[in-house]
């Protein structure tokens, strides 16, 4: 039976980024991902902010032209237009990207196996037995250490009996061939209990794509209903008139990052962690953040066996750093109906209100502790201990 020192369940963002830092410091790893490519399959409209783009060296050849306005819409369409002197948000083209990503983490070693599902996972000694499911067939392999990449619903959670996600809300979009509008590339995001019960619909165009979706709490809407409807919303702001390119679709936990992470055997990730903005549903920057730090702390206990390295990578610490978040996404979710929506938009339009909405999507966020461990602890200082 092959013997890794790690196995990570899922090659979304975090399970790439953390593949590629413990492959590239000579840990032995394994991703594993049920899809059998990379560029199927896509559930995020793949926005990234500003503070990813300056802190992680994202290819800019997948990343398409920056966007710096935009435009909030009341549900009686009143409308709000910021504007940043700083390029924002670039939308990955994600397929390529985590082709792209893929090929950094061989290069560094890791193994991959695409088209495996992991089915669940047994202690062995001070090693787990995984097992994985191959085109029908069954397969074990043994690790030091199991890592859950796999998404909101993880099945590493339940199995290495970890903290797992109990609320999320669900997101739905269509890919359009960008067509020329006139003008800048622009986010757009419409409040509306209609079509989006306790999130938003949005409509980001960057000229080469326009994505259109809808998001809200699945016992509150049906999401392909609503994204019907707010289709004929959104060709009234922008042409839709080019091809439709791809459907996408996935939950989005909300309820913060997890308080238990990790423990001997092994951690969680990106949206198994619980690590996205409870209010901005923003899960990408955090993917990347947390996959440093996770696999810093990951490293430290494979080179030294003390399980108190784990504790770096503890979510209830880190679950603090999303209070205000929790608070707000708490007060939106309290504005039950239109009627308060709009009130709460109106706010928005005053100075004040309008610096706060400045701050939700131009501010940087919540996870400079991350930045500063990586600084205190550099991962090419460290040297993997015996398997
Ligand atoms: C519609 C939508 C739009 C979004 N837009 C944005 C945005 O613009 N900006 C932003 O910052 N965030 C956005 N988010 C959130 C963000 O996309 C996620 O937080 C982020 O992509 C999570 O990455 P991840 O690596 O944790 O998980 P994922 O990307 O979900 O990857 C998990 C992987 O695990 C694999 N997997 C799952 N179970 C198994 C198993 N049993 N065996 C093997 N493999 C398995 C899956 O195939 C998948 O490839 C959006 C989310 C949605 C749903």
């Amino acid at each position: 039976m092959e013997s890794y020192d790690v196995v990570i369940v899922g090659a979304g963002l975090a399970g790439l980024q953390s593949a590629r830092i413990l492959a590239g410091h000579g840990l032995q790893v394994a991703l594993v991902d049920r899809k059998p490519s990379l560029d199927v399959a896509v559930h995020t409209t793949g926005i990234f902010v500003r503070q990813s783009l300056e802190d992680f060296a994202i290819p800019s050849a997948h990343l398409g032209p920056a966007i710096r306005h935009v435009s909030i819409y009341s549900p009686a369409a009143r409308r709000l237009d910021l504007e940043s002197s700083q390029d924002e948000f670039r939308i990955g083209r994600m397929g390529p990207l985590y082709e792209r990503l893929l090929k950094d983490c061989r290069a560094a070693g890791a193994d991959w196996l695409p088209g495996t599902g992991f089915v669940g996972c047994e202690e062995e000694g001070s090693s787990t037995r995984v097992r994985l499911r191959i085109a029908g067939q069954s397969r074990s392999v043994t690790t030091r250490f199991l890592i859950g990449a796999d998404g909101t619903n993880s099945r590493v959670a339940r199995r290495l009996r970890l903290s797992e996600n109990r609320r999320w809300i669900v997101g739905l979009e269509e890919v359009y061939e960008g067509r020329a509008s006139g003008g800048p590339p622009r986010l757009h995001c419409f409040f509306d209990r209609r079509v989006a019960p306790g999130y938003i619909a949005w409509i980001a165009d960057d000229g080469d794509t326009v994505h259109v979706g809808v998001g809200g709490y699945p016992q509150r809407f049906q999401p392909a209903l609503a994204l019907d409807r707010f289709r004929s919303t959104a060709r009234e702001v922008v042409d839709l008139s080019g091809a439709l390119i791809e459907r996408r679709a996935g939950r989005i936990p909300v309820g913060g990052i997890l308080p238990r992470l990790a423990n001997s055997r092994g951690l969680l990730l990106g949206d198994a962690a619980g690590a996205v903005s409870p209010l901005t549903a923003g899960g990408l920057d955090p993917c990347l953040r947390l996959a440093e730090l996770a696999a810093t702390a990951a490293f430290r206990f494979l080179s030294s066996g003390d399980v108190a390295e784990l504790a770096a990578y503890d979510g209830r610490r880190l679950r603090k750093r999303y209070r205000a978040r929790r608070m707000l996404r708490a007060i939106y979710d309290l504005a039950g109906s239109n009627v308060l929506l709009e009130a709460g938009c109106a706010a928005l339009r005053t100075g004040p209100g309008r610096r706060l909405a400045e701050r939700i999507f131009f501010g940087r966020g919540a996870f400079d502790g991350a930045t500063e461990l990586r600084s205190r602890v550099p991962l090419r200082d460290l040297r993997p201990g015996p398997t």
